[in-house]
């Protein structure tokens, strides 16, 4: 019986506990229980199925205010997102300072799959130099690991989700070992322009890669590269691949497939580490504590049964925390006792520093050679079809930039379904314009504009982290997070840079920019945490004195305890983060096994 309840989870023996069921707990999951382990999973949200929940067919008319976004459906009514968002009622956070250059906003969501099943599934692989950013300009904290000891995870992680794109040979933008990806979906119209436009000014213009099938997963060779040696699971994945179709380019990723195109925890991690018989999962159930034996160990996690609200105990041979990156570090601040008073595994001191978010920040402009464009279908692949790497390496190694490091830009434009809002505004285009003529005006510039958003590196600092607050507490009465939050020079000024280019791109279109270009990176860049790739807070390196976990991802302090989300990042690369979170999951979860192998564990 997969879906448990917590009587039973406590009678249960299990090999490992993993918390949270998003990309890093899904992945681990998964990893683990394909080969052989028992695991126990703790979801804090509740049980969601995106084949049967998903209302990927509705039509904006069919909700509320056309869909539009609210405070509780920020990215609209149909939107997979359920009980989550920048604010979670009964789940308060604090904010030391309200305006934007010092906020951290906290986007969680409480489901099943966690922020699996609304992502934008833009997934990049780090490079090389995104592992050592300090041995290449002295700055933030390098990695313990290199791009070739993460690499195979990244092979193996692109064959089991299926992710497009394309191998462009490009500096710190790494290929994928052969038979990797799925091709790209075609671009839009609009990609053509911004890509012959902006290559012109030197800026790359590539294939996007994001985890959406474009065709069925070639369940016939991956299935003995995901799993050498173990035809088990490796009959049960090609099950599950055959299972899952192939987009058919209609409606938006965001509200999630129920066909199971996309990549979802619960639509393509879960399915088949439910199959292999080795997966208990209990959701409704919020951890608070991982408990200690008497030798030291993780003895397992005390949490709230949400449907009682009474505390229960659960063990297991090892702890994983997967329960996205703050909210591990909550867990370990509050997993206090007489040897840890600091928090579990803080003998550093370390837990909750180096927090980081992505540099945003995005630019539109309107233009006039996409006007009146004959109709014709551009829904594509519900996100981007192509995108630009950072392309100034050079030029920022000596020093000509002003910024340390770099940003890709991500653009969209094209006709997808018309919603609320699509012909607004267009005043400073039309001057304002009534009945037949706006009519004509709406369809003049339906599918004529272009956005940009810039997705960049932050530099970790010592003024960015997060604590417990001494006072305030959640429903259940556990201790929240204190967010403490600045951007750098680095950051701003790169922020500016952003905002330059993506002027100039549209210049080159023979485009005009909506609103003014910001020059002050302080207002063009988004408060932290809004770009909603929060890592770091648990800083995995080779000292235990500067660190909380090692390259395994094992804390220093507690030996049968380990970290599957971005907490352990030493660095944030503009690279969005969930490829690397799945990736290193799936290298940790090999290590645990291993260990496990071995009686280490
Ligand atoms: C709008 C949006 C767009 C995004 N687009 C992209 C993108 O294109 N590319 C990209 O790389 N990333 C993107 N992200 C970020 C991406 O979603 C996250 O990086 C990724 O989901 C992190 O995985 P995770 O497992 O650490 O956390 P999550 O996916 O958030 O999963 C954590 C899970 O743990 C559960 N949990 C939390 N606390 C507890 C507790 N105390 N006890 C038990 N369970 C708990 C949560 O309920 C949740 O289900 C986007 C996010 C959003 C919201
Ligand atoms: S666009 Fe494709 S992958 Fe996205 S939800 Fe629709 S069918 Fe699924």
């Amino acid at each position: 019986m997969p879906f448990i309840t917590s009587a039973i989870a406590e009678k249960n023996q299990y090999d490992v506990i993993v918390v949270g069921s998003g990309a890093g707990g899904g992945q681990m999951a998964y990893a683990l229980t394909m080969e052989g382990a028992r695991v126990l999973m703790l979801e804090a949200g509740r049980k969601y199925d995106p084949v049967t929940e998903t209302p990927m067919f509705q039509t904006p008319e069919q909700a509320p205010l056309r869909e539009a976004g609210t405070s509780d459906k920020r990215f609209g009514f149909f939107d997979a997102t359920v009980d989550g968002g920048w604010e979670v009622p009964g789940e308060p956070y604090v904010q030391t300072r309200a305006d934007a250059a010092g906020r951290f906003d906290w986007w969680r969501a409480r489901m099943l799959g966690g922020r699996t099943n609304h992502w934008a599934r833009i997934a990049l692989r780090n490079g090389p130099y995104d592992f050592k950013p300090y041995s290449r300009d002295g700055l933030g904290f390098d990695w313990p690991i290199s791009y070739e000891e993460m690499a195979p995870y990244y092979d193996k992680v692109e064959l089991l989700i299926g992710v497009y794109g394309t191998n462009d040979g490009l500096e710190n933008t790494p290929d994928s070992s052969p038979g990797c990806l799925l091709p790209p979906p075609k671009p839009l119209v609009s990609d053509l322009l911004i890509a012959q436009r902006a290559r012109k000014l030197g800026v790359p213009v590539i294939a996007g890669h994001r985890a959406v099938l474009t065709q069925q997963l070639n369940w016939k060779t991956s299935p003995a590269r995901l799993h050498p040696g173990n035809p088990t699971a490796q009959k049960l994945i090609a099950a599950d691949m055959q299972r899952r179709a192939a987009c058919f380019w209609a409606t938006p990723c965001g509200r999630g497939c129920s066909i199971r195109a996309n990549y979802q925890s619960p639509t393509v991690h879960l399915p088949p580490a439910l199959a292999s018989g080795q997966l208990d999962i209990l959701t409704d159930a919020m951890v608070h504590e991982v408990t200690l034996g008497k030798d030291g160990r993780a003895r397992g996690v005390r949490f709230v049964d949400k449907r009682t609200a009474k505390q229960r105990d659960v063990t297991a041979r090892a702890v994983v925390l997967a329960a996205s990156a703050c909210e591990s570090v909550r867990i370990l601040l509050n997993s206090k006792s007489a040897q840890f008073p600091n928090g579990l595994a803080n003998s550093s001191g370390k837990l909750g520093k180096y927090l980081m978010d992505t540099v945003g920040s995005s630019l539109v402009g309107q233009i006039p050679l996409l006007e009146s464009l004959p109709p014709h279908n551009e829904d594509g692949a519900g996100g981007g079809h192509m995108y630009s790497p950072w392309w100034l390496y050079k030029e920022q190694l000596t020093g000509k930039l002003g910024f340390a490091r770099g940003y890709h830009i991500e653009f969209g434009g094209g006709r997808g379904m018309p919603s609320l809002g699509t012909a607004a505004g267009l005043e400073w285009l039309t001057g304002g314009s009534y009945g037949a003529k706006f009519k004509e005006d709406a369809r003049r510039y339906y599918g004529s504009f272009v956005g940009f958003s810039g997705r960049g590196q932050m530099i970790p600092n010592e003024d960015s982290y997060c604590e417990t607050d001494p006072v305030v507490q959640d429903q259940w009465g556990i201790p929240v997070l204190r967010f403490h939050w600045k951007w750098s020079a680095h950051e701003t000024r790169q922020a500016a840079h952003m905002q330059k280019t993506f002027a100039e791109i549209i210049e080159a279109m023979g485009g005009r920019v909506r609103g003014h270009v910001e020059t002050d990176g302080a207002k063009a860049i988004a408060p932290g945490g809004r770009i909603i790739h929060e890592v770091g807070g648990a800083i995995m390196g080779a000292d235990p004195k500067k660190s909380v976990t090692n390259k395994w991802c094992q804390t220093w302090d507690v030996k049968n305890l380990f970290l599957a989300d971005g907490a352990p990042f030493p660095s944030n690369a503009d690279k969005n983060p969930t490829l690397t979170i799945m990736a290193n999951a799936w290298r940790v979860a090999d290590r645990i096994l291993e260990r496990m192998r071995r009686k280490e564990l």
